[in-house]
Parts: structure tokens; sequence; C-alpha cells
């Protein structure tokens, strides 16, 4: 029998498909009866869900030239990942 504490932990890790068929049996089995898990379960699927909204909705915001200008900076100027930008809120002097 899975803990609440497996069966956290591994779905967590969004890994759950890849567990041998017995762990994922356990784990459907524990999410039906446990009510927390269940919680925790849905809860992180709703995270993932408004992450991948969110991630769709800049992409299409984003000028579509904006990938290439950003590998066109970097090659220029390979420390420029890890400067503070000039007019970042909090930056020196802004
Ligand atoms: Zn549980």
């Amino acid at each position: 029998m899975m803990t609440c504490r497996d069966v956290s932990t591994t779905v967590a890790t969004g890994r759950v498909g890849e567990q041998p068929l017995t762990t994922r049996l356990q784990i459907g089995m524990h999410l039906a009866i446990c009510v927390h898990c269940r919680r925790f379960w849905q809860q992180l699927r709703a995270i993932d869900r408004g992450v991948v909204g969110w991630l769709r909705s800049v992409e299409n915001d984003a000028p579509p030239d904006l990938s290439e200008r950003v590998a066109r900076r970097l090659v220029a100027d390979p420390g420029a990942s890890s400067k503070t930008h000039p007019t970042s809120p909090g930056a020196p002097g802004a």
C-alpha cells in the first residue's frame, strides 16, 4: 500500500505514466480513496493548465521574430543573459 507521501511525491514529478502498471494502479486506488491526495493532484493539474495557458498567451503576444532577436543578442554578447536589464524595476538607476 502506498502512503500519501509516496503518492504525492510520485504525482508531483509528473511521471506517473512512466511508472510500472502496478504502481499506477496503486496510485489510482489511493487517489480514489484519499481526498487529500486527490485534492493535491487536482491542484497540480490546475497549476499545470494555468502555466500552459499563460505560456500560450505569452507566445501569442510575443513578436514573431523575438526568439531570433534573443538568439542574435546572446551570440553577440554571451554575458547578456546574466546582466541586469537597465530598465528593470529595482535596478540601479531605474
Ligand atoms: Zn493520500
